[in-house]
C-alpha cells in the first residue's frame, strides 16, 4: 500500500487543514470524518484531501469516526463560504459538521402492554394503569404513566410482576416521505403559469435562479410547493429556508395538506437525538424535504435539487456573529455547486435580487394579484402634523374610529410598532438622569410587565428602581416614547372588553408558545394584536381587516444605506396582513412625513416607482449591488486599544483604483457588551476583487493583541 497523507480540517477557528499520516490498514476517503491528535487532545475533523507521500513526519490519524462523510460538493461549498466571508475554513466547517453525541447512544424506545395475570396486590394506582392498558395497545412507558396519572415506578412494578410486558419500539423516523401527488391544490390560472415556469426551470441545465415576486396573499407558497413536488418526483431533495419564526404550525399544516406528511424541520429548537436523526437522514437521502432556518443551508444533503428562500429580503438571513454570511446569497452559491434550482420568494424583493433580474442573471416569475380575487388593502396615511394626539397617547382619533368600526364587525385589528418593551427611554424628572446600559452605548428599555430596565444589545437587566439612582428622588422616573407594551395599555383603556395580545420577541415561553399564539390569532381567538415586526411578516390571519401602523417613520432616519428599502419592505409586509381572508382590508399609516418617497409609494401602491427610484439612488452612490462593501469592526475592552489598532490598520491600507477605505470611526453603537468598537468600511467598484484586497490588506495589518478583535463583515447589512 502506498503511504498516504491526510490533510484534515478541524472545526475550530483555523484557516488550514493539518497533515496526518494514514496508518496502514486504515481505509480513508476524502470527506471522511476522523479523529486526530491536536496538541495534547484528540479532536474530530474531516479529511479535506488525501495525497501520496511518506507520513513519517506526521502524527497518524487515530481512527475513522462513524459519521456521515461530507461530499465533495459540500466541501467545495464550505471552502467557498470561507473564501467569500474571509472566515477561517475551520469555522465554516463548524457550521456544516454535526457529530453524534457519543455519550447519548440511541435510546431504545420501550413500549409496554398488558400481558399476564393481574398482580397479587392491587392498589388504586395499579388499578388505574390496568384500566388504561385494558385495550391491549402498546404505549410508551411514560405515556401510559401519564394517561393513568401515576409515576413510572408503578409501571415498573407491574412489569416486574409480569402483568405488563415490555416491547422494543422502532426509533421514530426523522421524517416520512412526502407524496408529491397527495393532494393537488387547485391553482388559479396565474398560479398555474407561475408553477409551470418554476417546474420548467428545474429541467434546465444548469438550473437557474428565479425570483418569485408575488404580492402578499398571492399564494407564493402554493406555487413553490409545485417546485418542491417536482424535486421529490425527481427523487432529489428540497430545502425551504425561512426566517426562523415563519416556521409556524400554519406553514407545516399547509405542507401536510399538500404532501401528506410534515417536512423535517431544522432550527435552533430542534435538539438532541431528533437533530442527529435528521442530520443523518439528510446525508443518506432518506429525508427529502427540509424546512429550516438559515443554518439548514449547511446540512450535508446527498442530492439537493431545489432551494427555496422564502421572504428572501429578510434581514434574519444574515448571520452577524461567527461566520458573517448571508443565507440567501450562499443559497445561490450552494445551488450552483449542487446543480440545484433556487427560488427566491418575496412580496418585496431586495434591490439586490431585483437588480439581478434586470441584469439577466435571475429569471423573474410574478404573481401580481391576490389569490381568489381578494383585493390588496386600501392604504391611507394619517398626517401626525395635522391630526393631533394628546400627550402620552399614540393612537390618532382616525385610527381609533377605524378600530371601533372593525371590532364592531367582529374583525381583528393589528397595531404595529417596531419597538419592544414599554418605553425606549427612562429618565428622572428631578435630575434628568437617563438610564443607560453599563456595558453598551444604549438606553435601557423599560419592560413594565417584568418591572425591569433591559438593554436590547447585551441583555443587561436591572429592576426598575423606586427612587432615582442618581439623585434619590422617589417616584421620579418617567417613561419617554412608546413601546408595544405601552400601546397595549392605551388599547386596554380604549377597548377594555376586547381580547388583546402583545407579541414581540420578549414573549414569554419561547418560540413554541409563540407559534401556538399565532395559530390562536389566526383562529380568531383575539381581537387586537399589538406587535413588533415579529407579527408583521409571513403570517396569515384571515380575520384581520385593519392594520394600524403607529410610527411609520421610525426606520427612516438611521444611517443605514438600506433604511428606505427596509422601511418600504416592512410597511408593505405589515399592511399586507390586512384583508387576506374573505373580507377586504385596510391599513392606516401614522406618519410625520406623508410626502416621503417611501410613504408615498406605499400609500399609492406604486412599488415599481419606489424600486426604480431607490435603485437609481444606490447606483449614483455606488452602493450595493452597484458597488461592494465590507466592514471591519475593531473592538477591545479598552477604548484606546481599539482606536489605536483601527488606526494602525487604516495606515497600512494600500490605495488602489476603485477602492476607498473609510474610517476608522467610532461605531454608532460605540460600546457593546463592554467592548469599545471602531469601524472601517471598504467600498469598492463592482468589478474589484474585494476578497483579494481584504486578504492582502489584513496580511499587512498588525496582529491583534490583548483584548483586540477584528470582525470582518463582507456585504454588511448592519451599520451599527
Ligand atoms: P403569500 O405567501 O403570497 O403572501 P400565501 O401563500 O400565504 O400568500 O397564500 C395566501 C392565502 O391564500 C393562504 O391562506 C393560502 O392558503 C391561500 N391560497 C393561495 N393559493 C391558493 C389556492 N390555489 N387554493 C387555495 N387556497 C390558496
Ligand atoms: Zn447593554
Amino acid at each position: 500500500m502506498t503511504p498516504r497523507i491526510a490533510d484534515v480540517l478541524i472545526p475550530l477557528a483555523l484557516d488550514t487543514a493539518y497533515s496526518y499520516a494514514v496508518p496502514d490498514g486504515l481505509l480513508l476517503a476524502e470527506g471522511d470524518v476522523v479523529q486526530v491528535p491536536l496538541g495534547t487532545r484528540e479532536v474530530v475533523g474531516v479529511v479535506w484531501a488525501l495525497r501520496p507521500g511518506p507520513g513519517g513526519n506526521f502524527k497518524p490519524v487515530t481512527a475513522r469516526v462513524d459519521a456521515p462523510a461530507l461530499s465533495s460538493s459540500m466541501r467545495k461549498f464550505l471552502d467557498w463560504v470561507a473564501w467569500y466571508t474571509l472566515a477561517p475554513k475551520g469555522s465554516a466547517l463548524g457550521m456544516g459538521l454535526k457529530l453524534p453525541d457519543p455519550d447519548r447512544a440511541e435510546m431504545v424506545r420501550v413500549g409496554v402492554r398488558l400481558a399476564g395475570p393481574a398482580p397479587a396486590r392491587i392498589t388504586p394506582t395499579r388499578q388505574r394503569v390496568l384500566a388504561v392498558a385494558a385495550d391491549g395497545l402498546v404505549r410508551l412507558k411514560r405515556d401510559l404513566a401519564h394517561e393513568a396519572g401515576v409515576s413510572t415506578g408503578v409501571i415498573d412494578g407491574l412489569v416486574d410482576e409480569g402483568t405488563l410486558e415490555t416491547v422494543a419500539l422502532k426509533p421514530e423516523p426523522a421524517a416520512e416521505r412526502p407524496d408529491p401527488d397527495y393532494h393537488q391544490t387547485g391553482l388559479s390560472d396565474e398560479q398555474r403559469d407561475a408553477a409551470a415556469a418554476l417546474v420548467g426551470f428545474m429541467g434546465e441545465q444548469p438550473p437557474p435562479v428565479a425570483l418569485l415576486e408575488g404580492v402578499t396573499g398571492s399564494g407564493k407558497t402554493e406555487v413553490y410547493f409545485e417546485a418542491v413536488a417536482e424535486a421529490v418526483r425527481q427523487g432529489r431533495q428540497a430545502l425551504i429556508l425561512m426566517p426562523e419564526i415563519a416556521l409556524t404550525a400554519q406553514f407545516l399544516d399547509r405542507f401536510t395538506a399538500r404532501f401528506g406528511v410534515r417536512p423535517a424541520s431544522w432550527h435552533s429548537g430542534v435538539t438532541g437525538r431528533k437533530r442527529e436523526r435528521i442530520y443523518a437522514g439528510i446525508a443518506s437521502g432518506d429525508v427529502q424535504v427540509v424546512a429550516g432556518a438559515r443554518s439548514a443551508l449547511f446540512l450535508p444533503y446527498s442530492d439537493l435539487g431545489l432551494i427555496v428562500v422564502d421572504e428572501e429580503h429578510e434581514t434574519a438571513y444574515k448571520q452577524e456573529d461567527g461566520v458573517h454570511y448571508h443565507a440567501r446569497d450562499m443559497a445561490v452559491v450552494r445551488g450552483r455547486i449542487e446543480n440545484a434550482a433556487v427560488i427566491l420568494a418575496s412580496a418585496t424583493p431586495s434591490i439586490e435580487s431585483r437588480t439581478n433580474v434586470e441584469r439577466g442573471r435571475y429569471r423573474h416569475v410574478r404573481l401580481p394579484e391576490r389569490y381568489g380575487g381578494r383585493q390588496m388593502p386600501q392604504i391611507r396615511t394619517i398626517d401626525l402634523k395635522t391630526e393631533t394626539i394628546p400627550p402620552g397617547r399614540w393612537l390618532s382619533p382616525s385610527l381609533i374610529t377605524a378600530m371601533h368600526e372593525t371590532l364592531g364587525r367582529g374583525e381583528q385589528v393589528l397595531l404595529f410598532l417596531n419597538r419592544r418593551g414599554y418605553a425606549p427611554l427612562t429618565l428622572c424628572r428631578a435630575c434628568a438622569h437617563r438610564y443607560e446600559c453599563p456595558n453598551c452605548s444604549a438606553w435601557l428599555v423599560e419592560h413594565r410587565f417584568r418591572r425591569s430596565l433591559v438593554c436590547h444589545h447585551c441583555g443587561h437587566v436591572e429592576r426598575t428602581p423606586q427612587a432615582c439612582i442618581a439623585c434619590g428622588t422617589v417616584d421620579s422616573l418617567t417613561s419617554c416614547g412608546p413601546g408595544v407594551e405601552r400601546i397595549a395599555e392605551e388599547a386596554a383603556e380604549l377597548f377594555p372588553n376586547q381580547r388583546r395580545i402583545v407579541l414581540s420577541s420578549d414573549f414569554p415561553g419561547g418560540t413554541e408558545r409563540l407559534r401556538t399564539e399565532l395559530a390562536a390569532i389566526a383562529a380568531g381567538e383575539c381581537d387586537i394584536v399589538i406587535g413588533t415586526q415579529l407579527v408583521a411578516k409571513g403570517h396569515n390571519f384571515p380575520l384581520m381587516t385593519l392594520v394600524g401602523v403607529l410610527d411609520a417613520d421610525i426606520g427612516l432616519t438611521s444611517g443605514d444605506p438600506r433604511a428606505a428599502e427596509r422601511t418600504f419592505q416592512l410597511l408593505q409586509q405589515v399592511t399586507g396582513r390586512a384583508g387576506r381572508g374573505e373580507k377586504p382590508g385596510r391599513a392606516l399609516v401614522q406618519t410625520w412625513q406623508p410626502a416621503h418617497p417611501v410613504i408615498a409609494a406605499l400609500a399609492s401602491g406604486e412599488a415599481e416607482r419606489f424600486y426604480a427610484e431607490e435603485t437609481r439612488v444606490r447606483q449614483l452612490a455606488g452602493l450595493p449591488p452597484f458597488g461592494r462593501l465590507a466592514s471591519l469592526i475593531v473592538s477591545a475592552v479598552d477604548r484606546e486599544a481599539a482606536e489605536l489598532h483601527a488606526r494602525a490598520m487604516a495606515k497600512v491600507a494600500e490605495p488602489s483604483a476603485g477602492i476607498t477605505v473609510l474610517g476608522p470611526a467610532e461605531a454608532p453603537l460605540a460600546l457593546i457588551r463592554g467592548r469599545y468598537r471602531y469601524r472601517l468600511l471598504v467600498k469598492t467598484d463592482r468589478e474589484v476583487d474585494l476578497q483579494a484586497y481584504l486578504r492582502a490588506w489584513l496580511a499587512r495589518c498588525p496582529k491583534p493583541r490583548g483584548s483586540v478583535r477584528i470582525a470582518i463583515d463582507v456585504d454588511p447589512q448592519s451599520f451599527l
